[in-house]
């Protein structure tokens, strides 16, 4: 595989970034995961405007160039013969001459690196099947609507609901659900409504999420932004998680309980077929 590593395409086993780079001593970078379905860039643009807005928040000394970074992608995905499957890119503030809690210099250059992951996603055993999720206290820090690597609390708890027979956990936040470990969370009462937490810095800003709430008012399907419990979730109708990598799974156990009759609802499904129809006809 070819990676890209500070302005140099290389082969992934010859890249190498420094030690002292902060993204590998103090978690300080941030990154995106686009989708690529036939060998095109799902919500590209989206994923641009969210990268900018963690660099600006964390103030890391890099302009996005939406037109450089899509050169990238492309070329990266061209060299590897991405035609489904992800781009990873990650910014850090870049590598210090020392260990230092204060940030280096403003004349350090961030750094940037992007690899590539082929993935089936369209057709996928986790869509099919649905999930089983866990809950587990959310422990992260409050600016969960920064894609920082900062993701152990993240890693531990899936890792977890693995430990207990679950494929991912959900995340409690008093009383509340915030989000998937790595996804944005949802459920649909009974008259189809769906429910799914309000924009804040407790979750982060999914991309999907933003188009899947634009496929569910084409469906003329109701939408409230609002937190819910687990226990609403284990009484809902359906539920389903979305994300970059996994589009929409439903989601038909949380807890050990059954959400409907524990098979993947139809309302999910439909979401992820217009998701993709229309995503797949919008790449670039
Ligand atoms: N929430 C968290 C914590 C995530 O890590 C992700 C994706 O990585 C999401 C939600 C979904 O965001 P997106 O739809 O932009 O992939």
């Amino acid at each position: 595989r070819t990676v890209y590593v500070n302005g140099k395409y290389v082969p992934e086993n010859e890249a190498s970034v420094s030690i002292f780079d902060r993204a590998f001593l103090f978690a300080d970078a941030v990154y995106e995961v686009t989708s690529v379905l036939e060998g095109k860039l799902i919500d590209f643009h989206g994923h641009m405007t969210r990268l900018e807005r963690s660099i600006r928040e964390l103030g890391i000394n890099f302009t996005v160039d939406s037109d450089a970074l899509l050169a990238i992608h492309r070329e990266l995905i061209s060299k590897n013969n991405i035609t489904e499957g992800l781009v990873y890119l990650q910014v850090s503030r870049g590598a210090a001459s020392d260990r230092d809690f204060m940030f280096p210099a403003s004349d350090v250059e961030p750094g940037l690196v992007l690899f590539t992951q082929a993935k089936s996603l369209i057709k996928s055993a986790a869509a099919d099947r649905g999930l089983k999720v866990a809950s587990f206290p959310d422990q992260r820090w409050r600016r969960c609507d920064i894609k920082t690597v900062q993701l152990l609390y993240s890693s531990l708890v899936k890792n977890e609901a693995a430990k207990k027979g679950a494929d991912d956990a959900w995340l409690v936040l008093d009383g509340k659900v915030t989000e998937g470990s790595s996804n944005n969370a949802y459920i649909v009462d009974e008259n189809n409504t769906i429910i799914t937490r309000e924009l804040s810095n407790d979750i982060l800003h999914g991309i999907t999420r933003k188009a899947i709430l634009q496929c569910a008012a084409e469906l003329d399907l109701k939408v409230e932004e609002r937190a819910f419990t687990i226990a609403e979730a284990q009484k809902a109708k359906e539920a389903f998680i979305t994300s970059a990598s996994s589009f929409v799974y439903p989601v038909v156990e949380i807890d050990d309980v059954k959400i409907g009759e524990g098979t993947p609802g139809p309302i999910a499904k439909r979401l992820r077929e217009i998701y993709i129809e229309a995503n797949l006809a919008a790449a670039i």
